[in-house]
């Protein structure tokens, strides 16, 4: 058997057309959708990320810009910055990179943030309404994750899923939405025993473990749909994910590459959380 592959790029590619007549429509409403991303410090891998969210917002002409501070600023600074954004109209979204420096709380840089305009879906208010059942905003790349199960005509009622990492990025929320849609979750992280059978369980594996190719063949049910959520960099520079990619495809039923997998959709899922902000702001939901 080989994996049918679960093509996040594509995917993302065709939702964010079809996210141009949204921005559009909202533009014509004096409503055009606005991400601020706040970055503080100078870590290379948040530069990137940050200059991907902001370029991915203006090609579908949303606005955006960033907000950059250098990393010994005091933390009463960017908390100013956050309420005047809060407050300013033109603003849908609003996101703080993480992780932050030490002298920061990052909770309480989160909790700042308005509930209304916390597109990552961090604040305890919407991880709250998330478990409830009744999301506000969904956080970006487990909210992509679903998206792309939704896309691949995969039924979740009923199955077992293991989701590996219980982060409040990834690996919470992934849970939370899959408990949501039927499924039957057992989550796994650092200190569960016996890992690789809970895993064989699984008609549905996540894995968000942040280790490169963590997930190998014996693990997996034949057959078993297998999300990899991981970015992890090799010794050559190259990128991988949690999963054994090449060693999984003859076992799994369907599977995402790292890259083009998850990643393309976590920033998709932004666009979406921005654009749905500015369309609940002019009554359009
Ligand atoms: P964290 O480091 O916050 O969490 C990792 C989780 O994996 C923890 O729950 C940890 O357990 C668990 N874990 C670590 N080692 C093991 C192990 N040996 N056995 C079992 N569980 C283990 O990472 P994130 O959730 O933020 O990210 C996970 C991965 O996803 C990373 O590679 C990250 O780069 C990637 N990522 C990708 C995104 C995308 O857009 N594609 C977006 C966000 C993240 P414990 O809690 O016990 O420590």
């Amino acid at each position: 058997m080989t994996a049918q592959i679960i093509d996040g790029k594509a995917l993302a590619e065709t939702l964010r057309q079809t996210f141009k007549a949204r921005v559009e429509a909202l533009t014509a409403r004096g409503q055009r959708p606005g991400l601020v991303v706040i970055l503080v410090g100078e870590d290379p891998a948040s530069q990137v990320y940050v200059r991907n969210k902001v370029n991915g917002c203006l090609a579908i002409g949303m606005h955006s810009e960033k907000i950059v501070y250098p990393a010994d600023i005091a933390p009463r600074v960017v908390l100013d910055k956050i309420a005047e954004l809060n407050a300013d109209p033109q603003v849908h979204g609003i996101l703080v990179q993480l992780p932050l420096p030490a002298q920061f709380d990052e909770q309480e840089i989160l909790e700042a943030i308005s509930p209304e305009k916390d597109v990552d879906g961090f604040h305890a208010e919407n991880v709250g309404a998330l478990l409830q059942g009744q999301p506000h905003f969904i956080p970006c790349t487990p909210y992509g994750v679903m998206k792309m199960l939704e896309a691949a005509g995969i039924d979740l009622t009923g199955k077992e899923a293991v989701v590996i990492g219980r982060s409040n990025i990834v690996g919470k929320p992934m849970a939370a939405l899959l408990i949501n849609a039927g499924a039957t979750v057992t989550v796994c992280h650092s200190k569960t025993r016996n890992l690789a059978e809970h895993v064989r369980r699984a008609d549905l594996v996540v894995a968000a473990v942040g280790r490169a190719k963590f997930v190998t063949p014996d693990m997996l049910k034949p057959g078993a749909v297998v999300i990899d959520v991981g970015i992890n960099r090799l010794p050559d520079g190259s990128l991988c994910g949690d999963v054994d990619f090449a060693a999984c495809q003859s076992v799994a039923g369907q599977i995402t590459p790292v890259p083009g997998g998850v990643g393309p959709m976590t920033i998709t899922m932004l666009l979406a959380n921005t654009i749905e902000a500015a369309e609940r702001k002019a009554g359009l939901r």
